[in-house]
């Protein structure tokens, strides 16, 4: 009995030994391994925004045991979407293992808006709200800005409106801006001075400025009445005084026609003014009477139609005198005519329609007729005798329109 009861005790004791020996045994085995064992962990599913620098292993958080086989390389983060990025790494036993990491390429950020933060225009006159205004995205896509908000160019305020831009991505920039609408600027009057207003210009042929004012024409400052140019029915001479022969002609015309005179009597003449101011309904009648007589071209060569007369003007009269036949041809032969027309300019007045220049004032020589202008021009047109025609000093014409 008690032999039986030792061998079962020795057996018992062979058992538990050779169990620890191999609990022993697994445990070391396990304890060699997992000192070998590769670990490698990383993050899935990363979120990056469009065009950061990434790289493919940035994601990696360990790795033990092992090398990576795949070489680190910049990712392609230009596109919106789901990259997959593949890394091969070797354990420490030779062995090769494949990991998938997905990447997701967002766009978070808003686009970014250059503006002025306050514009203002005047009431009634529109702006371009959007000129100078851009908006930028992380995504470089091309970004429309639009103007929120309630405004009215026509209404004087302050106006809270918005620029927003968005991008494809849903990402929404808003930024406030003021518009003010100030009020309108009054208009300046108007100068109305009827008596000095121009109602056109005009450049002449030999480049002297023209200058219609109250319907009467001037030259380089001097009044211009021919057949081309013509006065308003109603008008009445500048200064007007009774001159010589209860003539009314204009004052300064008036004084150097009496200067005229009294040289001339001097010398043994005795003029006379024949015919000074003529009104509309003079002129009308006195031409209407030649024309009906004689016919219109007759009528035209040696008197002017109403308007177109230099005697309306009270600048230019007839001077008779020192001889017979005057206002016919033959007065250009008697000695009045002749000192006259050698001796006019110094008072300042010219012969107004000299012999042989009818093409350039359209009428017949008058010997009678003389028109001031002053000492400085009458000198210059004087030329010696050779007598120059306002028309063609000027550079104008003198013909009928019709
Ligand atoms: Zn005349």
């Amino acid at each position: 009995m008690k032999k039986k009861r030792r061998r079962i005790r020795k057996e018992f004791i062979i058992t538990v030994i050779s169990a620890l020996v191999i609990i022993g045994l697994i445990v070391g085995l396990i304890i060699y391994f997992n000192k070998d064992q590769l670990v490698f962990n990383y993050t899935d599913n990363n979120e990056v925004n469009i065009f950061d620098e990434v790289y493919n292993t940035d994601f990696i958080t360990k790795i033990e045991n092992g090398n990576i086989l795949t070489e680190k390389e910049r990712i392609d983060t230009s596109l919106l979407g789901t990259i997959e990025v593949k890394l091969r790494v070797e354990d420490n036993h030779k062995k090769e293992h494949e990991y998938k990491i997905t990447i997701i390429v967002v766009d978070k950020e808003d686009p970014v808006i250059t503006y002025e933060k306050e514009i203002s225009t005047e009431a009634g006159t529109k702006i371009d709200l959007l000129k100078g205004v851009s908006a930028t995205d992380n995504s470089k896509e091309d970004i429309e800005v639009t103007v929120e908000g309630e405004y009215d160019f026509n209404k004087e305020g302050e106006y809270k409106l918005f620029y927003v831009a968005k991008d494809s991505s849903g990402n929404v920039k808003k930024e406030e801006f003021t518009l003010k609408v100030t009020k309108k600027k009054e208009e300046p009057k108007k100068e109305t001075t009827p008596t000095n207003q121009v109602d056109k210009t005009f450049t002449t042929s030999k480049g002297f400025k023209g200058e219609v004012k109250n319907g009467i024409t001037y030259i380089d400052g001097f009044m211009i009445v021919n057949k081309t140019y013509s006065v308003p029915k109603s008008m009445y001479p500048f200064d007007p005084v009774k001159c010589n022969n209860n003539q009314v002609l204009n004052s300064t015309t008036c004084n150097a026609a009496k200067q005229m005179m009294a040289a001339a009597k001097e010398d043994g003449i005795n003029l006379y003014i024949a015919s000074g101011f003529r009104s509309y309904a003079t002129q009308n009648s006195l031409w209407t009477g030649r024309k009906n007589s004689n016919g219109i071209e007759f009528a035209d060569s040696g008197t002017a139609r109403p308007g177109h007369s230099e005697h309306h003007t009270g600048l230019g009269f007839d001077m008779c005198g020192g001889g017979d036949g005057c206002i016919t041809s033959a007065y250009a032969n008697t000695p009045g005519a002749k000192w006259m027309a050698k001796n006019a300019y110094k008072f300042g007045l010219i012969l107004r329609y000299p012999n042989g220049k009818t093409n350039e004032t359209g009428y017949k020589y008058e010997s009678w007729h003389f028109r001031y202008v002053g000492k400085e021009l009458a000198e210059k047109l004087y030329n010696n005798g050779d007598w120059i025609t306002l028309e063609n000093y000027f550079g104008i014409t003198s013909k009928y329109s019709d």
